[in-house]
């Protein structure tokens, strides 16, 4: 592309311009990290003053039953269901991340142990996302059983580590800081060929990337809903267990929410025998109730529009990065193949941390990771072609006049 007019051009002919006008943008500013927090949408502030003014404020404990808040994380994992290739009644909204991996992995680990014991081995990649793989260290330790954490450097690795030790395979599907995807349905054939359950992560795919968890029969998910699936800061993740599998084990946060009857006031934890066994306790129902507003722009669509224009934007990104930074000190960190590239894109440049910060003074925010990676996080939802333009002659302007070298660019703050 030579001319902005092109970009203007693709966005008059955008099938999903509309949707933008359903996000409250900062005027002025282009947001690149869709990724790390999605955009709010508009109506989650009159929903907010909803749930606070009328449904607390007013109705009070009844609205647990007449505002739906108990029956809310599995209403929201319904809704979300069909953005991840799920049924019904196999997703729960609840927990974070982190805990809902606690949940997943360490039930995985005992469905092994009553199959065959032998299997005390963790596949992971070391560049997944910390949290994961802290996670599973601390089960580990927890258990006590000679479980093993066993981490691959590439993809490629993943044949080699997969032995009859194996217990469960840990991947996310995109990997976090470089954009890469993993083909999920021919790495979930090679898990179960070992005899391993496949448990992947979503945190970068959900709502970005069409996902097909039936279709390629893997056994558990998490993910969150405050990237690409716009629910807000903190807002509570979501665990996927097949129906195949929801009887068949038990999780160790055993919960009154989860008991097939929390008002029956039982001494005895007696599992519910669905979905609803993945929850523990009360719900922050507050932050829960806006994942509804972010899930409603996606009914609008569907995951395969979302996808054509997301790798439209990431491939015009890269081009022109590529064409109007050349050596400016930037080397792409995404692949460049489809079928191996999520929703953002990643450029390393050795003052990474320091350009960024300059970005954002211009008002394009995108993110850092370390080492020396700069992120920009795509959604179909809210950006438009002209932005990717912007951003990247922004970008240009940052590196070309060095004005990152700036001294107030170098200046961290506790969370990058
Ligand atoms: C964002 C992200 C998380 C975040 O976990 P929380 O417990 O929800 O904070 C976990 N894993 C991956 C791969 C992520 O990208």
């Amino acid at each position: 592309m030579k001319d902005r007019n092109e970009a203007l051009a693709l966005d008059r002919a955008d099938p999903l311009a509309a949707l933008r006008d359903q996000f409250a943008l900062p005027s002025g500013t282009i947001y690149l990290d869709g990724n790390s927090l999605g955009v709010a949408p508009k109506a989650a502030a009159a929903r907010a003053q909803q749930v606070i003014a009328a449904e607390w404020g007013d109705d009070l404990i009844r609205s647990w039953n007449s505002a739906g808040w108990f029956a809310l994380p599995r209403r929201l994992g319904n809704k979300l269901a069909p953005l991840i290739g799920a049924a019904d009644n196999e997703v729960v909204v609840t927990d974070t991340i982190s805990v809902n991996l606690f949940k997943v992995l360490s039930a995985g680990l005992r469905m092994q142990q009553m199959r065959d014991p032998q299997r005390r081995v963790i596949v992971s990649e070391r560049s997944n996302f910390p949290t994961d793989l802290y996670i599973a260290q601390g089960l580990i330790e927890q258990l006590d059983r000679g479980y093993e954490l066993r981490l691959i450097d590439d993809p490629a690795d993943l044949p080699a580590a997969l032995g009859d030790d194996v217990a469960i395979s840990m991947l996310t599907h995109v990997n976090y800081r470089t954009g890469r995807m993993h083909d999920m349905q021919t790495l979930t054939r090679q898990i179960h060929a070992c005899g391993a359950l496949a448990l992947w992560d979503l945190a970068h795919s959900a709502g970005a990337v069409p996902v097909d968890l039936n279709g390629v029969g893997a056994d558990f998910a998490v993910g969150c809903t405050y990237k690409y699936l716009n629910g807000g800061p903190g807002s509570p993740a979501f665990v996927w267990v097949p129906q195949r599998h929801q009887r068949a084990f038990s999780q160790p946060l055993s919960g009154w929410w989860g008991h097939s009857a929390p008002f029956a006031m039982s001494p005895d934890y007696r599992p519910a025998d669905d979905i609803g066994r993945f929850l523990c306790g009360t719900q922050p129902i507050v932050s829960m109730a806006l994942v509804d507003c972010g899930l409603d722009v996606f009914l609008q669509t569907d995951m395969q529009a979302i996808r054509r224009k997301s790798l439209a934007l990431t491939d015009l990104f890269i081009e022109l990065v590529e064409t109007r930074c050349a050596g400016l000190g930037l080397e792409l960190a995404t692949p460049r193949g489809h079928a191996q590239r999520g929703s953002h894109v990643s450029f390393a440049h050795p003052h990474g941390y320091a350009v960024m910060q300059a970005l954002i003074a211009r008002h394009v925010i995108g993110d850092y990771r370390e080492p020396h990676v700069l992120r920009f996080g795509f959604t179909p939802l809210y950006l438009r072609y002209a932005d990717v333009w912007d951003a990247v002659e922004m970008l240009r302007d940052v590196l070309a006049n060095e004005q990152w070298r700036a001294p107030e660019f170098a200046a961290r703050g506790a969370v990058t």
